[in-house]
């Protein structure tokens, strides 16, 4: 039985149009996240028959399979509720206040996700995280979809800087898609997300019991 499951859109392919193409949504979604899915469950197969065998001579790419393959479905799951048709503006209330305090204001916060996704050497994401030690917002610049994070930051808000998001409708101009994808973001939807994640105790400092 299948471990991860391909969610569903909650909106059809082609209503973050003309933001985000529908073939561009269709694709994204069905084969590279499809993918990513497909790839999670072969490696965890893969993994019980190495421990049934007591034969672990390829766990090390296994393990590297595991943590590309799982990390890409998350971040997708994450990424097409993040947006949303007729979104866009900015967040409120505690969301707001939280990024006004650690970052200084919205627009610089936007500029460093921005530029964070901007900047990355090959494929990768940028991220806005909820980092419960310090009890603050971060942002992350992620290589592929797992490297170069910070360990306990959990991701609310994430952008997708691959080819495959951008390059049918924005070719070599991925600048134009970060620009634009501000005006698809759900805002009720990241700011639940850290109202969630603050009320769990997440801090490795202070476990509960
Ligand atoms: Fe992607």
């Amino acid at each position: 039985m299948a471990e991860y499951v391909l969610p569903e859109l909650r909106y059809d392919y082609s209503a973050l149009e003309p933001h985000i193409s529908g073939r561009i949504m269709e694709l994204h979604h069905d084969k590279h996240h499809g993918n990513y899915v497909k790839g999670a469950n072969e490696v965890l197969e893969k993994l019980g028959e190495a421990r049934e065998k007591d034969d672990l001579t390829h766990l090390g790419g296994l393990q590297k399979a595991l943590a590309f393959n799982v990390s890409g479905h998350v971040l997708h799951t994450l990424f097409w509720q993040n947006l949303s048709p007729k979104a866009g503006g900015r967040p409120e209330g505690e969301l707001a206040r939280a990024i006004e305090g650690d970052f200084g204001g919205f627009e610089r916060f936007k500029r460093q996700l921005t530029e964070a996704a901007s900047t990355i050497m090959g494929s990768g994401w940028s991220a806005l995280t909820w980092e419960p030690v310090a009890k603050k917002l971060l942002v992350a610049q992620i290589y592929d979809h797992q490297s170069n994070i910070n360990q306990a930051g959990l991701p609310i808000m994430v952008l997708d800087a691959w080819e495959h998001a951008y390059y049918l409708q924005y070719e070599n101009r991925k600048t134009d898609f970060f620009d634009v994808v501000w005006k698809v973001w759900n805002w009720q939807d990241i700011g639940a997300r850290f109202d969630a994640v603050r009320a769990a105790n997440l801090d490795v400092s202070n476990a509960a019991g």
